[in-house]
């Protein structure tokens, strides 16, 4: 059996190596803390948190509980690390982070099959490889693979508006219409009267924004700005912006409203929908409040909040295969944020799917990809499927899950329904 080479031993790269080689492959996992650190992480260990400790909901109603527990039938390291290493936080899964990242570190590298070399990767090798060096992979790597993807590189910050619930939408308020009505109506539309701006815009330039860290400052303002700064420019810059009303009157009326936000839909299935030029740091419960001032949004739920932070990631609609494969190479695997999946979890169930078909690579077995009703494999999916030109980073959320036949109001029952077909989906998959 071929020798599979994983970058980086962060959370898809540990969950990664730890996959091949419980499948019989042997790994060099190439880390190259404490050689060289990254501006986030503080120790050597594998699979360190950078920042909250905490790997969100655990429960079935939650879309990450879903993929936590999909996972742990998988014989994930990551997960069963964390329940391993589990502190009191409600319906969350937090950790000890320190035990954890131990634990993890230590069933990896005492694995017999895998060899840790302690190293910084400047080019994406030859050979079976996961690439999966994370949001921060170190800068000459990040140029390397920047220039093996091409014109679709590899982005350095996100700047993801908020996306809902499309279900959620109140119908009644908003419009359909593409600006000009040229093309297909493709957008849906708020229209809001002088007072309703003006109650809007109050709330977002008071509206409190999330802390950055130091490193995020530089590159912060370079690509789009976030719709709060925007707002403190000047009462009348967003009506020049994102809430230019002109081109979209509103049928019912046949007239210009003052200012109109417009929704873009976010997936195939119309289930989602973003916020358009509204990127934000402001935070989450600032966000649902401020938001919800916008006519049609008042119960919208969030499927995922606005973030900028610095990030890596590469437009995987244009790239990736769903076996987290480059379209360019079959024996090239990326895993983890650097693929646009968001969060802890979500890097590290990429890492499972990439290195479960890393290993069936080298044994010379098929491929699989995960069927879409799985959390694993809605990701994958979307991830794979989504428009490139607006791609951004997308954490598990039941969004992403294809409908059900039938459309359950109750919406706990109707998580419980997604979760039940996800699992067993997953327990009719031959792996
Ligand atoms: P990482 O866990 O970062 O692993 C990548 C590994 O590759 C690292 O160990 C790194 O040292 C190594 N590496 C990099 N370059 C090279 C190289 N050239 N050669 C060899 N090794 C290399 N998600 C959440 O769910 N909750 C949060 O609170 C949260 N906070 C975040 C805060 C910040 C500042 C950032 C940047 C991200 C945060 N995320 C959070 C998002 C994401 O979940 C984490 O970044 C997560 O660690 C991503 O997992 P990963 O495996 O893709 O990358």
């Amino acid at each position: 059996v071929k020798t599979v080479n994983v970058i980086g031993a962060g959370l898809a790269g540990s969950e990664a190596a730890w996959q091949l080689a419980e499948a019989g492959v042997p790994v060099n996992l190439y880390e190259m803390r404490p050689v060289k650190s990254t501006p986030a992480h503080h120790t050597a260990n594998f699979a360190e948190l950078v920042c909250s400790n905490s790997l969100r909901g655990n429960g079935l109603t939650n879309a990450v509980g879903v993929l936590k527990e999909e996972m742990r039938r998988l014989n994930s390291v990551v997960i069963t690390s964390a329940d391993e290493t589990a502190v009191p936080a409600g319906g969350a899964l937090a950790v000890d982070r320190d035990n954890f990242s131990e634990l993890i570190t230590k069933r990896v590298k005492e694995h017999p099959l895998v060899t840790v070399i302690a190293e910084e990767i400047t080019k994406i090798p030859e050979g079976i490889t996961i690439v999966s060096t994370g949001p921060l992979t170190s800068e000459a790597l990040a140029t390397d693979i920047a220039e093996y993807n091409g014109s679709h590189g590899f982005y350095f910050y996100d700047a993801a508006a908020p996306i809902l619930d499309g279900s959620t939408i109140d119908r009644e308020k908003v419009y359909l219409k593409s600006r000009y009505d040229k093309g297909e109506a493709a957008y849906l539309n708020c229209p809001m009267t002088e007072e309703e701006f003006m109650r809007f815009y109050n709330a977002l330039i008071e509206a409190e924004v999330a802390p950055q860290k130091e490193f995020e400052k530089e590159k912060f303002f370079e690509g789009c700005m976030p719709i709060e700064v925007m707002a403190k420019r000047g009462v009348k810059t967003m009506l020049f912006g994102p809430m230019k009303p002109v081109g979209l009157e509103d049928p019912k009326t046949g007239k210009r409203p003052y200012a109109v936000i417009q929704l873009r839909q976010d997936n195939a299935a119309a289930s989602m929908y973003n916020i358009v030029g509204f990127q934000t740091h402001l935070k989450w419960g600032e966000q649902k409040r401020v938001f919800q001032l916008i006519p049609g949004l008042e119960n919208a739920e969030f499927l995922r909040y606005g973030v900028m932070h610095r990030n890596s990631f590469m437009n995987s609609p244009e790239l990736l295969r769903p076996t987290y494969q480059s379209k360019k190479r079959d024996d090239l695997f990326f895993a983890g944020q650097m693929t646009g999946v968001e969060g802890y979890v979500e890097s590290a169930g990429s890492g499972l799917v990439a290195g479960l078909n890393a290993a069936r690579l080298a044994k010379g077995e098929a491929l699989i990809e995960f069927p879409r009703e799985t959390a694993i494999g809605s990701m994958a999916y979307y991830i794979t499927h989504a428009e490139g030109k607006h791609f951004q980073p997308m954490n598990a959320n039941f969004g992403l899950f294809p409908a059900l036949p039938e459309r359950i109001k109750d919406k706990k029952l109707r998580y419980e329904t997604l979760a039940e077909r996800a699992l067993n989906a997953l327990a009719e998959m031959s792996l």
